[in-house]
């Protein structure tokens, strides 16, 4: 374990409060919390419920739930709703440097518009790019009373963008003008993931790597704002018996399920231990130990199948 003495840094963990955390999610808590303690750094707590914001029992339970776990984590929990202020203010400063514009497309135009040159299926084409301001007055009332989204425009030297993961190696991807707030007035996932790891110091970011075609857009965001750079480690999904990523349908995933059929968080703690190798299966482990045993270098590379204990 490299113990670094005076790192400042931080490392996070980002539930979204849609229920209970399964085992696919307490395993990356547990990575990020060991990765970041691992390397001196802090570690902060973010509840992206934005999306939400009726949910905020389901936060306060998985919040427990880490907890319980022997995952703690540094200051006060960050709630994205209470951001709202600082969202509309970077807003306002990128719609001041001419970095915004209007889109008025239905989810299904952008399907079904032509793929644009050098771009994969699925991002944006652009269509609303380059209107002219009647353009933009016809197309506000034909939309009416839906609002448009705002995009943000990259212009094509900042198309491609690369970095290198720490678990999944050398990345590209080619990034479209990603909306930042939706017609609803929503802020979008990759514009206040990025402002908020910013804003808490995060330094190092470990997610599931279902995530990893998101961060070329991340780090767009972040060369526009003139934040520095995470350094990013995705990490393999947990998957069900079908090998599908790991679902309610998969049996007991939650903790509460697996408390249920008699497990208890230590065993659960193990049961996540063991399958990043750091112990033998059914080993009583603390936080503290896995932490010393911890190596990015020797973490399992292919997803962990979970095969729920046949019934008693
Ligand atoms: N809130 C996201 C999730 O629960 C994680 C986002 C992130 O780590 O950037 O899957
Ligand atoms: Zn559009």
């Amino acid at each position: 374990m490299v113990q670094h003495e005076k790192y400042s840094g931080a490392g996070r963990y980002a539930p979204s409060p849609s229920g209970d955390l399964h085992l696919g999610n307490l395993r990356t808590a547990l990575l990020a919390w060991l990765f970041a303690r691992s390397t001196g750094r802090s570690f902060v707590m973010r509840v992206e419920d934005l999306d939400r914001a009726r949910d905020q029992g389901s936060a306060a339970t998985q919040l427990e739930h880490l907890a319980s776990l022997g995952l703690n984590w540094d200051g006060p929990v960050v709630w994205q709703t209470e951001r709202i202020d600082a969202y509309a203010g970077i807003v306002r400063q990128l719609d001041e440097a001419g970095h915004l514009y209007e889109c008025y497309c239905t989810r299904r135009e952008i399907l079904e518009a032509p793929v644009a040159p050098h771009q994969p299926p699925g991002n944006y084409p652009g269509t609303c790019r380059d209107l002219s301001e009647s353009e933009r007055r016809e197309a506000r009332r034909r939309i009416a009373p839906r609002s448009a989204a705002l995009r943000l425009r990259f212009d094509e030297p900042h198309r491609e963008i690369s970095f290198t993961d720490g678990v999944c190696g050398e990345t590209t991807g080619v990034i479209d003008d990603f909306v930042i707030m939706r017609g609803d007035g929503a802020y979008a996932y990759n514009f206040v993931a990025v402002v908020d790891d910013a804003w808490q110091g995060v330094d190092q970011i470990v997610r599931g790597d279902d995530l990893l075609a998101s961060t070329p857009r991340h780090i767009a965001l972040q060369r526009l704002l003139g934040y520095a750079q995470p350094e990013y480690h995705h990490v393999p999904l947990v998957l069900g018996p079908d090998t599908k990523r790991l679902a309610k349908r998969d049996g007991a995933v939650t903790l509460p399920e697996l408390l249920e059929q008699g497990e208890t968080a230590q065993s659960v703690l193990s049961l996540l231990g063991a399958s990043l190798g750091l112990n033998e299966q059914g080993a009583r482990v603390t936080t503290q130990q896995l932490l010393e045993r911890f190596d990015e270098a020797r973490l399992p590379r292919e997803p962990w199948v979970w095969h729920p204990a046949s019934p008693q």
